[in-house]
């Protein structure tokens, strides 16, 4: 805490000298905190809003989406990823909310592509309106797709969408691989008591189609509505047992840095992962950045900590402004995701919603 503060304040004697006198240079030193990790891959939540409302997201109803022009527009998005890609931003990821609900969605995919340094553009959705926009998709330079399917039974995806969609989503994720899309990867929250007896049905999807079957633990972002009764956690370790179980001597090849445990079943066409999100044990290999709809950073999906980017833009801060509260967030960060629930608090909350309960407010 003491290096924490003493960082901090180097850093903020720093930013408000640079502002006056340093000039804005390129390119930036990497953006590093002081376990060394470096930072190259930033998660932009592009909205808060959603066409479904998936159980262990959203509630019902009554959800409190703040005023359009608290969302950053796509003129501040761009602002902010070409001062992290001249940090050594190389990988951005759209997600929300549901990104494919906002109108400008493709021109934020083709923007984000020609930023000078960004090699890849990725997007996290449910899938529903890929029909709309997967030829534009691939047009702006789009890199990939995760497409989130928990079930591959009909009454189930109603009771955990609370909407319709499940062979619209099906259709998607074909549509996805048949884009040529370089990388299509199903993101399946697995959930005792809701769909953990679907695993087997997910992994043998890989046997055909060349994605990866992506399995998440629950985390407690659920707006508290199934969380706390604490019954429906499957740990990774569970997963990565079945998995076993089901393709003894299942061969064990290498992922993202987050995907801590990936199969590759003989002769299949995709691969099988398991995202220990909850248990935590992927933090060390830590490399992103979280940007939230309403353009605070977060440094840590477990960490309460916020760093206002939207009114330092709008109240005229310059480039080297925004790229110091970047660094200032990430000499803040926390060794790990458990380190960043017990220390972290809510030192702003522009949002005025409080802490932010829900995947959809924090960004998934
Ligand atoms: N709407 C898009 C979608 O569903 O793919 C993008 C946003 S969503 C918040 C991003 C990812 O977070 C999805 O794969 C979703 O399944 C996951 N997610 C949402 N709430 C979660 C929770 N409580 N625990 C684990 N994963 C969660
Ligand atoms: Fe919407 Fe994605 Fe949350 Fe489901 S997980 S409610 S699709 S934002």
């Amino acid at each position: 805490m003491q290096v924490n503060k003493q960082v901090s304040n180097e850093l903020d004697r720093a930013a408000t000298k640079s502002s006056v006198a340093v000039e804005y240079q390129h390119p930036l030193p990497p953006l590093q905190d002081k376990f060394g990790r470096t930072f190259n891959y930033v998660r932009i939540a592009v909205t808060e809003k959603c066409n479904l409302r998936c159980t262990y997201c959203m509630p019902e109803e009554g959800v409190d989406f703040q005023d359009k022009e608290k969302i950053l527009s796509a003129e501040e998005i761009m602002r902010v990823i070409q001062v992290l890609a001249n940090m050594g931003v190389r990988k951005v990821r759209f997600t929300g909310g549901e990104p494919t609900v906002r109108k400008d969605i493709v021109e934020l995919v083709a923007g984000a592509k020609a930023t000078p340094g960004v090699k890849s553009v990725y997007m996290t959705t449910n899938g529903l309106l890929l029909d709309r926009y997967a030829a534009d998709f691939k047009k702006a330079g789009l890199t990939g797709l995760n497409i989130s399917l928990d079930t591959l039974q009909e009454d189930r995806f109603l009771r955990i969408t609370r909407r319709e969609g499940l062979q619209k989503t099906i259709d998607s994720i074909q549509l996805a691989i048949d884009t040529g899309l370089s990388s299509v990867k199903i993101n399946n929250v697995l959930m005792k008591g809701f769909n953990d007896d679907e695993l087997p049905a997910f992994c043998e999807l890989t046997k055909n189609w060349p994605v990866t079957v992506r399995f998440i633990e629950f985390m407690p972002f659920d707006a508290q509505q199934i969380w706390e009764s604490g019954e429906h956690f499957t740990s990774a370790e569970t997963m990565v047992r079945q998995i076993h179980d089901l393709y003894p001597g299942v061969e064990v090849v290498s992922g993202t840095k987050t995907e801590h445990h990936i199969f590759k079943v003989s002769g299949y066409a995709g691969k099988i992962a398991v995202i220990p999100a909850f248990t935590r044990s992927l933090c060390v290999n830590c490399t992103r950045i979280r940007l939230t709809a309403d353009g605070s950073i977060r440094n840590c999906l477990y960490s309460d900590d916020e760093y206002d980017v939207r009114n330092l833009m709008r109240s005229g801060g310059s480039d080297r402004d925004v790229e110091m509260v970047f660094r200032k967030a990430f000499s803040d960060k926390y060794v790990d995701g458990w380190e960043a629930k017990k220390s972290s608090v809510q030192k702003i909350d522009i949002s005025g919603l409080g802490t932010r309960s829900s995947m959809t407010q924090i960004g998934g």
